[in-house]
């Protein structure tokens, strides 16, 4: 079967080094095995993501020479789509209202998981028809699926195998917020499904969410794609990039950078080529083996410290 590769960013901000890293191993991965590369706009929140961000993000895949095949399908325009998959969800009986603040999943005395999550203590699981009448008068509901308890396992490219037991590692979790959109386990699921996708290569950042993805898939009928999920890229000191080094955001680098420079610099930290000298993304696809990406962090290259 041809590869279908994605790229799947969600346009809250500029692109930062991390998900130019992304793209590019997802693009090499696909183009490597002569398959198609996707991308698609994931702004499910759109008051988080105006499309003026969005437009960035094509402009600055088009300037990094990482070309995409077909149309872009925009998440914040799905929401039918993501509706009928609900429906089934619902019809199998495995949804519930959840009336939980925030506040109120913190504080409860669940179980923190190691990556920070609050593993959910199961609230609202079991409220009566009566009891969630009240509540609706007071608070429009988060839409909660019933995991069982189940273990999932999967072959991830880079990390090897990875398990997890869904009630004790994870725990029911949101499809819906209460004010009506889909979240991002869902609709990522129902999009990489419907367009093809049989390739998911997104940072390690993502891995905890891949067994309810898988579990989703299977019981949408679907046959879960394959995954590899990247190391993150760390500064000097260990720390992990995020959005919120605006200092490494394509519109600064833009500034000092040719495409090749950020290409380069990048494919040597992923441990692609020995050296980070200038090269096209293009340029790389004959070579790409996912056995040359280490399994640690990836150290931010030198040229963008100063
Ligand atoms: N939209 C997600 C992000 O930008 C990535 C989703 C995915 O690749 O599955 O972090």
């Amino acid at each position: 079967m041809p590869t279908i590769g994605r790229f799947a960013p969600s346009p809250s901000g500029r692109m930062h080094l991390g998900n130019v890293l992304c793209a590019l191993l997802a693009f090499l991965s696909a183009r490597r095995q002569n398959g198609q590369f996707l991308l698609r706009i994931e702004d499910l929140d759109a008051m988080r993501c105006p499309r003026s961000f969005a437009d960035l993000i094509l402009d600055d895949l088009r300037w990094l020479g990482l070309d995409w095949d077909g149309e872009v399908p925009y998440q914040s325009e799905r929401a039918s789509i993501y509706e009928q998959y609900e429906a089934i969800l619902r019809e199998k009986g495995l949804l519930y209202p959840c009336f939980c603040s925030r506040a109120a999943l913190h504080a409860a005395s669940a179980p923190h998981l190691s990556d920070g999550r609050v593993l959910y203590a199961g609230t609202c699981c079991d409220l009566t028809p009566e009891q969630v009448a009240e509540k609706r008068k007071s608070r429009a509901p988060a839409t909660r699926v019933r995991v069982p308890d189940e273990v999932v396992q999967f072959t991830d490219e880079v990390w090897g195998e990875y398990v997890e037991n869904l009630a004790a590692e994870c725990g029911d979790f949101i499809v819906r917020r209460s004010d009506g959109v889909f979240a991002y386990q869902l609709a990522v699921v129902v999009d990489d499904a419907l367009t093809g996708v049989n390739e998911v290569v997104r940072g390690a950042d993502l891995i905890s969410s891949t067994p309810r993805q898988i579990w989703l898939h299977r019981l949408f009928g679907f046959v879960p794609p394959r995954f590899a999920h990247l190391p993150l890229l760390c500064d000097h000191d260990g720390r992990r990039l995020s959005k919120r080094d605006e200092d490494l955001d394509l519109g600064l680098l833009r500034q000092r950078f040719t495409p090749e420079q950020v290409i380069g610099a990048l494919a040597c930290a992923a441990g692609l080529i020995d050296r980070p000298a200038p090269v096209a993304a293009r340029e790389l696809v004959s070579s790409f083996d996912w056995a040359k990406v280490p399994r640690h962090d990836l150290f931010l290259p030198n040229i963008f410290r100063e």
